[in-house]
């Protein structure tokens, strides 16, 4: 039996052998697209070849591609656990023609791999094909048939509809036909009591699943819904690795194969419980208990999330709480949560199968191997965090069902269902799970309006229009693609090429692409250029430069007059330069830290503009200040050394990590890659860096922080940033000394002043304790008895806070019983009232010094509050004190 290793190597060999680039899984984690947040196919790495705005050279590829579908257009985080064919993170192993070979090779391949190579059994396999769609006017898709038709009798080739066999990438872009293989994977008795597996294709049957899909790209959907031939036909295929090795390995789950099963091995070891296979289910006389039901999914889950949650935090993507960073803590917490409830982990637990995914996995994705020890920190804090939240939400929930129980109310508020879902991550059915077994039930109805209110806001937040490109000049088909040329001008002769209208909430602008730009956009942490277009007749200024599909998009308010004309495109050299040097800087940071710290720093984001830089790495504590100054007298002397650049375009990957140079985990990286050297310090880069190290003037770290469990940040400036900063320093120096008749030994002089002031401070607290009891004496001497009450008042004392506080309570100290004391003291013009009342009249007279004094305070035009027997509260108007002292007496009802 062939291993998960062997089989991926397997497909590999295959397609190398029919002349395909065998090439690396792009991350997973996609940085630099607006329109999707992971890779959720193999074929989004090679949009922009799609969409013809890159060299499609070599024509033939093939890859396994890390996926991961839990938002968008594809998600399958429900069903995950529940199911055992779909996961969130899964390999797609796929083959690719970009204008060569189209359906009949592509098909004939696919069968070549999997029924003479693989043995895989012919009679097991269905193929589906596009049935047509009249409203589209598009007819069945005979040809693949006829191709099929070669390998299968009629009877296993399924017509297919729209929604199965017609795949688009999005709402717009490339699109066409796709046919899919199937594979009846019931046992042989299953078979002959059964349905045909024919019948049971796509229709959700666990042993009758799809295992490839082959796209055949041919059209372009625009944004108006119409068709349009593509001038490039493309093959996309993709495979789900997990189903096939368990076609292979001649499981009916995917979590039976060696894929998964290490890793529930572990689990079981942890937690003591057993999980069932397939087979150990089918083999016990009974069905299996219902209790090991919800165990099964729960190791299922969390075998499943590890692997989805370790790959994003390799590919650079930690939890967080925003946008692809919370889809990952999401996936965390779904998994805390069966671990919690169904495995019995009050504790972490993730965390103690990474060394089991690392060594199943690790030789396949060194990126796993490499950050074993970040991986493991991240999620261990992660969940350690969200235990807490947990143990917050439940006893939450516990006290809104005290409350119902006290009120006689049966039904959780969806309101308060949705909070606990929002804000502590309870799902519906937990909050449910635990009413059920309180007797309560949830107002489900309530709750899901609440959930669509928050998708709208979600929605209305993010939503972008996007109108067609425009295209305004298209003489050949080479010139569509746009020359960069940034990295030798800040000037350049251009056209547009094309154009078109964004509006996102309700604001408009243009986005251009033109033809020959010097303009970089942002991209890998560093900021777009801005800039204008000029000539004779008009000036139209570019606000920003974005990168999408590998071009730089211009960012405008107006469009020309004339968008046909010729123009200078100019940066913003002042703005440029400052950015430059910033990015060359993050270099030099980089190179320093991991001199300083050691190899395990990794880069693991930055972000540079033209007045600041900043750069986050792995580490495992906080950095020091010997440490931090240690980099920076490194950073400094390459500065003064003056290196000049050592810059390589067009480098093949192999050679360029031959030359020493940085790659990052997580990045994507072409064919082709530059590489930035200077001196000692050598990255693959694609930004835009000062033409010298002299250029970035000087360097000063301002501030080290945690971003996240085992990742630091460092904030930084450069050149003229620094000389401000050495300006503010200098006068904030000069104000300080004035302050002290500029003496010579400031700090020494300062030092004394701050001994001095603590030695009076502690003089003056003696003062005023002794002037607070010879006060109190006086007042006790001058109580009155009113009804067996003993009342001690006085209304204008010229006491502090603190002082007026200590005053009541020693007043307390002498007169312990039937006690009403109320004084009014002023400081710094503000009046303030103290209530203080013996305990008996709390206890047996009812009385509330809360509640008085709140009463009572409005008459200084002030609020406060306190507790029964003791209340202080300030106000505003000080005339009005006398009178609010004879009012507590009066409510004291004396
Ligand atoms: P399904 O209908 O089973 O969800 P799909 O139509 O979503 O599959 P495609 O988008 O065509 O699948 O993806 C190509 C292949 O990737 C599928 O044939 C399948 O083998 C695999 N695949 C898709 N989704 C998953 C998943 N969530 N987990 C594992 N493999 C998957
Ligand atoms: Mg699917």
């Amino acid at each position: 039996m062939m291993t998960a290793n062997e089989i991926r190597e397997s497909f590999k060999k295959f397609f190398e052998q029919k002349q395909h680039a065998i090439v690396p899984s792009a991350p997973m984690v996609i940085k630099d697209d607006p329109t999707l947040m992971f890779t959720n196919a193999g074929m989004n790495q090679w949009k922009d070849i799609i969409l013809g705005t890159r060299d499609p050279e070599p024509r033939r590829r093939a890859d396994t591609q890390k996926c991961l579908r839990v938002s968008g257009k594809h998600n399958d985080l429900e069903e995950v656990g529940h199911d055992t064919y779909h996961h969130t993170m899964f390999e797609m192993l796929g083959n690719w023609s970009f204008g060569d070979y189209f359906k009949e090779g592509a098909i004939d391949m696919a069968w070549e791999y999997l029924v003479d190579v693989l043995k895989l059994n012919p009679e097991d396999l269905y193929v589906t094909v596009f049935e047509g769609d009249p409203k589209e006017g598009l007819e069945r898709d005979d040809e693949a048939a006829s191709y099929w038709l070669k390998h299968v009798p009629a009877d296993h080739i399924i017509n297919g509809n729209k929604h199965d066999n017609f795949w688009e990438m999005g709402d717009t872009g490339p699109c066409g036909p796709c046919s899919e293989i199937h594979v009846d994977s019931r046992t042989e008795e299953e078979k002959k009591n059964g349905p045909t597996g024919r019948e049971l294709v796509n229709k959700d049957h666990p042993q009758v699943i799809e295992i490839w899909n082959l796209v055949f790209m041919q059209y372009n959907r625009k944004a108006d819904g119409s068709l349009e031939k593509l001038s490039m036909n493309v093959i996309d295929t993709g495979m789900g690795f997990e189903r096939l090795v368990r076609m292979l390995q001649g499981k009916h789950s995917n979590y039976d194969t060696d894929v998964f099963q290490p890793i529930i091995k572990a689990e079981e070891q942890i937690t003591g419980l057993n999980y069932t296979t397939f087979e150990e289910e089918a083999q016990s006389t009974q069905k299996s208990q219902p209790a090991q039901e919800p165990i099964n999914v729960a190791m299922r889950v969390c075998a499943d999330h590890l692997r989805a949650v370790s790959f994003s935090i390799a590919d650079g993507q930690l939890p967080s709480n925003a946008k692809a960073g919370y889809v990952i803590r999401r996936i965390l917490r779904r998994a805390v949560r069966y671990a919690y409830t169904f495995l019995g982990q009050k504790d972490g637990f993730l965390y103690k199968l990474v060394p089991t995914l690392v060594h199943e996995m690790g030789d396949a994705f060194p990126e796993l191997k490499a950050q074993q020890t970040l991986i493991t920190k991240v999620i261990k804090e992660e969940e350690d965090s969200f235990l807490r939240t947990l143990d917050k939400g439940i006893s939450l929930l516990d006290k809104a069902m005290e409350d119902l129980k006290a009120q006689g109310k049966t039904e959780l508020d969806g309101v308060q269902a949705f909070r606990l879902f929002d804000t502590y991550g309870f799902p519906l059915d937990l909050t449910e799970l635990i009413c059920r077994e309180n007797g309560l039930t949830v107002d489900e109805k309530q709750f899901d309006i609440e959930m669509q209110k928050q998708k709208e806001r979600a929605r209305n937040a993010a939503a972008v229009e996007n109108s067609d490109w425009v295209t305004v000049l298209s003489s050949s088909a080479a010139e569509i693609e746009q020359h960069f040329v940034g990295y030798d001008y800040t000037e350049y002769s251009c056209h547009i090429l094309r154009y078109r209208k964004v509006t996102q909430k309700k604001n408009e602008f243009y986005e251009l692409v033109l033809d020959y730009t010097p303009f970089y956009g942002e991209m890998g942490g560093q900021v777009g250029d801005a800039g204008v277009l000029v000539n004779e007749n008009e000036t139209i200024e570019i606000i920003d430069t974005k990168r999408e599909n590998n071009q730089s998009v211009h960012i405008v308010k107006q469009l020309p007059k004339d968008p046909t004309a010729e123009f200078m495109a100019c940066v913003d050299i002042d703005k440029r330069n400052a950015s430059a040097a910033n990015h060359t800087a993050t270099h030099l940071l980089d190179y320093a830290l991991k001199q300083v710290l050691g190899d395990h720093v990794e880069q693991k984001g930055s972000f540079v503009s033209p007045d600041t830089l900043r750069f986050d790495f792995s580490h495992f504590q906080k950095v020091t200040d010997e440490e931090l100054r240690q980099v920076e007298r490194m950073v400094n002397d390459m500065i003064r050394q003056d290196i000049h650049i050592d810059e390589h375009r067009d480098v093949p990957f192999e050679e360029a990590k031959k030359l020493g140079a940085i790659a990052l985990f997580g990045e994507k990286y072409g064919d082709k890659v530059r590489v930035v050297r200077f001196g000692p310090s050598c990255e693959f880069c694609g930004g835009i860096h000062a033409s010298s190290t002299g250029r970035i003037g000087f360097f000063k770290i301002i501030a080290e922080s945690s971003v996240a469990a085992g990742i630091r940040r460092i904030e930084a400036k450069t050149g003229q940033e620094c000389e401000e900063l050495l300006y503010q320093l200098e006068d904030t120096l000069k104000a300080v000394k004035s302050f002290f008749n500029n003496a010579k030994d400031l700090q020494g002089v300062i030092q004394k002043y701050i001994e001095e002031h603590d030695t009076m401070k502690k003089e003056i607290e003696s003062f005023q304790a002794q002037a607070v009891e010879r006060l109190k004496e006086n007042l006790v001497d001058k109580a009155q008895m009113v009804n067996g009450v003993t009342v001690v008042k006085a209304a204008l004392l010229p006491i502090n806070p603190q002082s007026a506080k200590d005053l009541v309570f020693k007043v307390r100290e002498a007169i312990p019983e039937h006690l009403v004391c109320v004084i009014g003291s002023r400081y710094q013009d503000k009046p303030l009232l103290s209530v203080m009342l013996s305990d008996d009249m709390v206890k047996e007279h009812g009385l509330n010094a809360g509640q008085i004094i709140r009463e009572a305070a409005k008459l200084i035009q002030g609020g406060g509050g306190g507790q029964p027997h003791y209340a202080q509260a300030g106000g505003k108007n000080i005339d009005g004190l006398s009178a609010a002292v004879d009012k507590v007496i009066e409510l004291a009802s004396l």
